[in-house]
C-alpha cells in the first residue's frame, strides 16, 4: 500500500503557462517553456497543438518530464501550441482537472490554460448549472469556457471579452483555437504573463526564464486588462477593460513564486530578492558567524543580508534536487525524517558558530521547526532566523497556496511564543514598508493581503480548494 505524501513535498507554487504561434516546432517549444517553468506547479501538466484543422492534446499527473516522453510530443504536430503546468489550488488533482481544458463548440474547439484563482466561481457555477450547463471538471477555469459557450457569437474573442466581465479574480490565461493563441491578464494584473519573440513567432509565458530557455526575446509584459491574440495576420492587441489606476501585482512572485533570473513585473526577480535581504539585515542587525540561506527560495535574500552585513555567506544546507512530490512515507516515523530527506547541512560548519539562518518565508512553521531543530543537535552555538517578508496573517485568494487562518503559524503565535516554538536566539521578520522599498512600482501597485488582509477584489466568495467538489457531492 502507498504511504502519504510528505506535506512537505506538496507542490507550492501556483501554475505556469507557455503559448507559441507559427512556429512547426510549437509543441517542442512549448514542452522547454514548461520545462523552464516547472517550480510554478509539479502536481500536473499537458500541451495542446493544433495544425490549423484540429486540435490535439496530451497531459498527465506529474512533472513534465515524466509525462511527456519524445513520441507524445511528436504526435502533437502543428504551428501553434499551448501548455500548462498544474498546481492547484482550486479543485483536486485528479487528472481531469489537468490543463490545458479542451471543449468543443458549436464553431469548433477551445483550449484554456489558467494561472490564479476565480473569487466568483460558486456563484457563476451555480447559475451557470440552473441554466442547463454541465461540467466536466471540478476546477474554477471551466466557467470562463462555460461563460464563452453562453454568447451565440462567431467571434471568439467577443465571447471571450463576455465571459471575462462576469468573472472576478486572478487569471492569466492562454486560450487557443486551431488557428489562434489568445493570451489574457485580469485587470488587477496579479500574475504575471509575458509577450516574447523567437524569429517569426510569438509566444507567450508566465515568466521570461521560458523565453530564454528558447532563445526568445522578451517584447513586453502584457498589460493588466489587456487581450493578446496571435494568428496569421499578426498580432493585435485589446482592451478588455478601462485602464486601472491601481494594479495588484503578487508581491509573493518577487519573494518566493518566481525563478530569480525571470524578469517580472519589470523587475529582476534575483535583484529585488537580494534587496530584500539587505533591507532585512538593516531592520534586524545580528553579530553572527555564518549567513546561511534555506535553498533555494532563501539564497537570493541571503546574499544579500550577507553582503549588506559582512558576515560571511555559507551554503552548509544542501538541497537533494531529486525529491520528487511522490516521496513515500509509510509511517510517521519516516515522515519524520522528510526535512532531511530533502535538506541536510554541513556538519562541520555549525558546531560551535552563531549561525543566521535566512528564508523567504514562515507558513506553517513545521519545516522551520524541524530544520532549526537540526542546526541545534549539530552543536550551533546560537541560531538566529531571518525571513525577507513580514509574517503571513491572512489566507491568499488569488492562486498562492496560502492555508486558512488555523494553520497560518503567525495568527496563533505571537512573536515570543514563536521565537520559543521555532527554539531561536532570535528572529527578525522584514516590515512590510522595507518589503515595499525593494521594488520599484509603488505600493499601490501590489497586492499585500496576504500581509495585511486588505483584498483587492471586494465581494469575494472566499472559494476553497475543495468548494467545488463539495458542491459537487452535494455535501
Ligand atoms: P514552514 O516552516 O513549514 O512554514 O515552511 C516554510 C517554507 O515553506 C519556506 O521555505 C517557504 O519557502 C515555503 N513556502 C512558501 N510559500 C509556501 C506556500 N504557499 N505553501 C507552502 N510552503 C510555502
Amino acid at each position: 500500500m502507498r504511504g502519504n505524501i510528505c506535506k512537505n513535498d506538496l507542490p507550492k507554487e501556483c501554475c505556469g503557462l507557455f503559448g507559441i504561434y507559427n512556429n512547426f516546432d510549437a509543441a517542442w517549444l512549448t514542452y522547454l517553456g514548461l520545462y523552464s517553468l516547472q517550480h510554478r506547479g509539479e502536481e500536473a501538466c499537458g500541451i495542446v497543438a493544433s495544425d490549423g484543422k484540429g486540435l490535439s492534446i496530451y497531459k498527465g499527473l506529474g512533472l513534465v518530464s515524466d509525462v511527456f516522453s519524445g513520441d507524445e510530443i511528436k504526435r502533437l504536430s502543428g504551428h501553434l501550441s499551448i501548455g500548462h503546468l498544474r498546481y492547484s489550488t482550486t479543485g483536486s488533482s485528479i487528472l481531469k482537472n489537468a490543463q490545458p481544458l479542451v471543449v468543443d463548440y458549436l464553431r469548433g474547439s477551445l483550449a484554456i490554460a489558467h494561472n490564479g484563482n476565480l473569487v466568483n466561481s460558486i456563484e457563476l457555477r451555480r447559475k451557470l448549472e440552473n441554466s442547463g450547463s454541465t461540467f466536466q471538471t471540478t476546477s474554477d477555469s471551466e466557467i470562463i469556457v462555460q461563460l464563452m459557450a453562453r454568447l451565440r457569437n462567431p467571434n471568439v474573442v467577443k465571447r471571450l471579452v463576455y465571459a471575462l466581465r462576469r468573472v472576478k479574480g486572478a487569471y492569466s490565461l492562454l486560450l487557443m483555437t486551431k488557428n489562434k493563441v489568445i493570451g489574457v491578464r485580469d485587470p488587477h494584473g496579479f500574475r504575471p504573463l509575458v509577450l516574447g519573440k523567437i524569429g517569426k513567432s510569438f509566444c507567450l509565458a508566465s515568466e521570461t526564464c521560458a523565453l530564454d530557455l528558447i532563445g526568445a526575446k522578451l517584447v513586453r509584459e502584457v498589460e493588466p486588462g489587456e487581450v493578446v491574440i496571435i494568428d496569421r495576420k499578426g498580432i493585435k492587441s485589446i482592451r478588455a477593460f478601462p485602464r486601472q489606476k491601481k494594479h495588484a501585482y503578487c508581491i509573493f512572485e518577487h519573494v518566493y513564486f518566481s525563478r530569480p533570473d525571470s524578469i517580472v513585473f519589470g523587475e529582476t526577480v534575483y535583484s529585488v530578492r537580494k534587496k530584500l535581504g539587505a533591507q532585512l539585515a538593516r531592520e534586524h542587525p545580528v553579530d553572527a558567524d555564518l549567513v546561511i540561506p534555506v535553498p533555494d527560495s532563501g539564497t537570493s535574500a541571503a546574499i544579500g543580508f550577507s553582503q549588506e552585513s559582512g558576515i560571511p555567506i555559507e551554503m552548509a544546507i544542501i538541497r537533494n534536487h531529486y525529491v520528487g512530490r511522490t516521496f513515500i512515507q509509510p509511517s510517521q516515523a519516516i515522515r519524520d525524517l522528510g526535512v532531511r530527506v530533502k535538506f541536510n547541512i554541513v556538519r562541520d560548519m555549525i558546531k560551535g558558530k552563531r549561525v543566521v539562518i535566512v528564508d523567504d518565508s514562515i507558513v506553517r512553521g513545521t519545516t522551520s521547526k524541524k530544520r532549526i531543530k537540526e542546526f541545534r543537535a549539530l552543536g550551533a552555538k546560537e541560531v538566529h532566523f531571518r525571513i525577507s517578508c513580514p509574517p503571513h496573517k491572512f489566507p491568499c485568494y488569488y492562486g498562492i497556496d496560502f492555508p486558512n487562518y488555523k494553520e497560518l503559524i503567525a495568527v496563533r503565535l505571537s512573536h515570543e511564543r514563536m521565537k520559543k516554538y521555532l527554539n531561536v536566539d532570535s528572529l527578525g521578520y522584514l516590515s512590510l514598508k522595507g518589503m515595499l522599498q525593494s521594488v520599484s512600482y509603488d505600493e499601490c501597485n501590489y497586492c499585500t493581503a496576504c500581509w495585511v488582509g486588505k483584498y483587492p477584489i471586494k465581494g469575494r466568495d472566499r472559494v476553497r480548494k475543495s468548494a467545488l467538489e463539495k458542491k459537487c457531492c452535494g455535501v
